[in-house]
């Protein structure tokens, strides 16, 4: 089945407001099956928003509305859509109910307007504010366009969506099938490089599909799979993702929209009992900061350094001014005694070092972009020179995402 939102709203037209409602409605929807073809914003204007009704209604299986059941009169999605499918508005017994409730306790007298948030078509069915005070609406001639009104302020849509209309809609427009997918992250190749190494699954696709998406300094692939059997979709994802593995399983770190690589340190850290700190030049902290970002970081990090300047290395980690004065601060040399300095005065089973030359103007000769970056453990170090690109704010990013990801690659290799 076909579906469209429009969103009501003035103030979207304007910029004032992002149509965050859209997206919101738009996943929902495409997970339950439905086909979401149009996203439109009318402003609250009666002639245009019938319009627009018309042109919905000649193209689609399920119109959502939302914005525009407020108390104003300048809140005329109601009005409208009620008048375009011939409906009269009467009062929802239970949304009056709650209306009075909530000025009695407000200790508030209502006005009058403030009756027209619970009025309804007279043959929908009424879907519950649990937030607000709007009563929403579907709508269905049989055999025809079904509508659903929502209230605007995302607060109130969402529960009404996820509580009252997704399973109204289930019952009502069951969709034969729907969406079942999986992200999987990447580290460490291109989009461009992905891209062409699964050039031949991508070519083929069809079902799941294969959608790649660059990031900062990272890659996800979505798979998405349409199915009307919950096994057999999860089987489908499984192959493909084992196709997918097969060719760049090697920079794979993690699944999930939500996830990070600093979430996967973190928890390979927890996984092994394990303990990091850093010593950071050319990040200044944002490596240190980066795992803090992780809720429940402060079992495997208790702190580290941020040594700026030769003083501080000097000062903090001890590196000798003859070393800095031989191999400079950007250097094989000064990385590894940063990292060992680091885990040795922080008592930590890992220490990352990181300087470097974020730029834009070059260092001690080096061009902006030169990064060591060193690990040690146990006495240990190993060290990497890398060559990054773009920007200062680019330079010290990809500088942290190495960092996790030369961690990680030694957290997984411990027994
Ligand atoms: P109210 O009872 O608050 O008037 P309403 O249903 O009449 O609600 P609107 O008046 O259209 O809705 O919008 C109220 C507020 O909801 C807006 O100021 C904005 O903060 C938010 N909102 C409206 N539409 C959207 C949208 N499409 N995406 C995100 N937020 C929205
Ligand atoms: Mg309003």
């Amino acid at each position: 089945m076909k579906a469209e939102i429009i969103a009501v709203g003035t103030e979207i037209l304007l910029g004032q407001i992002t149509n965050t409602n859209a997206t919101f409605l738009s996943e929902e929807l495409a997970g339950m099956g439905f086909e979401v073809y149009h996203h439109s914003v009318v402003g609250d204007n009666r002639e245009r928003l019938m319009q627009l009704l018309q042109t919905a209604e000649s193209r689609s299986d399920l119109v959502v509305l939302c914005g525009g059941l407020g108390p104003t009169t300048d809140d005329l999605t109601k009005d409208v859509t009620a008048e375009f499918v011939g409906e009269d508005l009467v009062q929802d017994a239970a949304g009056l109910a709650n209306l009075e409730a909530f000025f009695a306790k407000a200790l508030r007298p209502m006005t009058p307007n403030n009756l027209r948030q619970v009025l309804v078509f007279e043959h929908g069915e009424a879907l519950p504010n649990e937030t607000g005070l709007a009563v929403g609406i579907f709508y269905q001639k049989p055999q025809q366009t079904a509508y659903l009104l929502l209230p605007g302020p995302p607060s109130e849509l969402k529960p009404m969506f996820l509580h009252h209309a997704k399973p109204l809609l289930a019952r009502q427009l069951p969709q034969h099938e729907h969406l079942l997918s999986r992200v999987l992250r990447f580290y460490g190749i291109g989009e461009s490089k992905l891209v062409t190494e699964l050039a031949e699954l991508i070519d083929n696709q069809s079902n799941p599909t294969i959608a790649p998406y660059a990031k900062p300094n990272e890659v996800t692939v979505r798979l998405t799979v349409k199915t009307n059997d919950e096994a057999a979709g999860e089987r489908l994802l499984a192959e493909t993702e084992a196709q997918i593995m097969n060719k760049v399983g090697a920079y794979f770190y993690g699944y999930g929209e939500e996830n990070s690589l600093e979430k996967v340190v973190v928890a390979l850290l927890k996984e092994k009992h394990k303990t990091v700190t850093a010593a950071e030049s050319l990040t200044c902290g944002l490596f240190q900061a980066t795992l803090g970002n992780v809720p429940g970081v402060s079992e495997v990090f208790a702190g580290g350094f941020v040594t700026y300047g030769a003083d501080t290395k000097e000062r903090f980690l001890g590196i000798s001014p003859e070393l800095v004065a031989k191999y400079g601060t950007v250097s094989r040399e000064c990385a590894e005694a940063m990292a060992l300095a680091a885990c040795e005065k922080a008592g930590a089973d890992f220490g990352v070092s990181f300087t470097g030359v974020a730029g834009p103007e070059e260092l001690e000769g080096q061009s902006a972009g030169t990064v060591w970056l060193a690990l040690a453990q146990a006495g240990e170090v190993e060290s990497r020179l890398y060559h990054f690109t773009r920007d200062r704010a680019y330079v010290r990013h990809s500088a942290v995402m190495a960092g996790l990801d030369l961690l990680r690659r030694a957290l997984l290799s411990e027994g």
